[in-house]
């Protein structure tokens, strides 16, 4: 496959912008070769500059659970477009999608727009800080909760792939209020709550965990966050900037039952433009300004583009089947794959919840950070460059995950089996 398009754009690009890229794991650090210049793409598929066309299993990165540019959101965007891109004024998609939010979420009863999952997280913390007048946060090593200062620490997506432990920047003191636990063990957050728990404003967690590759709570370890905070006075925020709409209509607390203080949102809410949101409990949310004191903000905050291609999003997403259908589709390639990579002995793990999944390049059960680590990833690095070269389009580092979409269907499936076939074999 030719790819000099690609590779002459990104030589330019590299002059202009830091590692030629907006956002780091785009730069195919972590894999072989140079990231590829999308030039459009259509439900599942990606089509680069050179021409080349590939079953993208990124999706984004996770927002486009319906597949690119879906008639309805396209539609949506357009007609919104048309009535202009920007009030600074509360507009009626807005309040639809609050809520159509509110609704999915029993444990959101008011929730504030913002335009990245980074910002929801980040105003999260500040009011659970406010609401408890307590300054530490409890994070799990390989969750990923964007790139605020309390957040890059042991930290999962770009970071895990980097290899950079804690971010240079973020000021010592911010660096001691963030305690670390480790995911599905709870008595890493028992012990931390007993040297700690008084000073605990809140526990952030991503419900399961996907940007250290997927990973998957264990029974009872998500409850036993829920019992430690309410008996400490802390916070319980659930980030499902992720999961928000991803796995069921609703979030990972819709399907465990489990009420957290407040949730977190971004991604799939925006239909593919850039949206965050954060909510919760009435008292909690009424702290925010202007009804409170704990100032958040944000010129273009509830933008009637974003807003309308969420609304859109999520209004096709309320025909459950979708989900079902996603299922059987993963259910189906994740099966196969094992197969596969079974009867030619390989070393590997899949973890899988509906739409989502990893191939880990490992013989470990992958249950947290330690396990995640376990991974080679050299050898994930030739196996995506070698399913590019068959039209397959794998997230660029073996800690994000395969998201599918709607637009999937078996066909696709069918293809990505033959795909990964000959990409092993080339790399064996
Ligand atoms: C992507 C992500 C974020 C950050 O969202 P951005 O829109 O990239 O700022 C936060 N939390 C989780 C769990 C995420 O996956």
């Amino acid at each position: 496959m030719p790819y000099s398009k690609s590779e002459t754009l990104f030589q330019e690009a590299c002059k202009y912008m830091p590692g030629g890229v907006s956002s780091p794991v785009r730069a195919f650090k972590a894999v072989e070769g140079h990231p590829l210049f999308i030039q459009k793409a259509q439900g599942s598929k990606l089509y680069d500059v050179d021409g080349n066309e590939y079953i993208d299993y990124v999706s984004s990165f996770g927002p486009l659970i319906l597949g690119h540019a879906h008639p309805a959101v396209l539609e949506a965007i357009v007609e919104a477009a048309q009535r202009g891109t920007s009030y600074g004024a509360p507009c009626e998609a807005e309040l639809e999608l609050a809520q159509t939010i509110c609704s999915a979420f029993p444990a959101m009863d008011k929730i504030r727009m913002v335009n990245s999952g980074t910002e929801a997280t980040m105003s999260a913390i500040r009011l659970a800080r406010a609401a408890t007048g307590r300054d530490k946060i409890v994070k799990f090593e390989g969750c990923y909760h964007g790139h605020g200062d309390s957040f890059l620490i042991q930290s999962g997506s770009g970071l895990l792939t980097a290899g950079i432990p804690t971010s240079p920047g973020v000021p010592q003191a911010t660096i001691q209020d963030t305690l670390l636990c480790r995911f599905n063990d709870a008595a890493s957050v028992t012990q931390t709550f007993e040297k700690h728990g008084e000073e605990i404003a809140a526990v952030i967690v991503e419900p399961v965990p996907g940007n250290m590759g997927l990973v998957l709570p264990q029974l009872g370890f998500l409850e036993g966050l829920r019992d430690i905070t309410r008996k400490s006075g802390s916070l319980l925020i659930f980030d499902e900037v992720i999961t928000g709409f991803r796995l069921c209509y609703g979030g990972m607390q819709t399907i465990t039952g489990i009420t957290p203080d407040l949730t977190t949102l971004g991604k799939i809410i925006g239909g593919g433009l850039p949206v965050g949101a954060y909510g919760g409990r009435k008292d909690l949310m009424d702290m925010v300004a202007p009804e409170g004191p704990v100032y958040q903000a944000g010129t273009l905050s509830g933008n009637p583009l974003a807003m309308s291609a969420g609304l859109a999003s999520l209004r096709m997403l309320q025909d459950g089947d979708l989900y079902d259908r996603m299922d059987v589709v993963s259910y189906y390639l994740c099966g196969q794959l094992q197969t596969l990579f079974e009867e030619q002995g390989w070393f590997y793990t899949i973890n899988r919840m509906g739409s989502m999944f990893t191939i880990f390049f490992t013989e470990e059960e992958i249950n947290s950070y330690e396990d995640v680590k376990t991974s080679n990833t050299e050898q994930y690095a030739r196996f995506h460059r070698a399913l590019l070269e068959q039209g397959v389009y794998f997230p660029p580092s073996q800690f994000e995950v395969c998201f599918l979409s709607a637009a999937h269907q078996l066909e696709d499936a069918d293809k990505t089996i033959a795909a990964v076939e000959k990409a092993l074999a080339t790399i064996k």
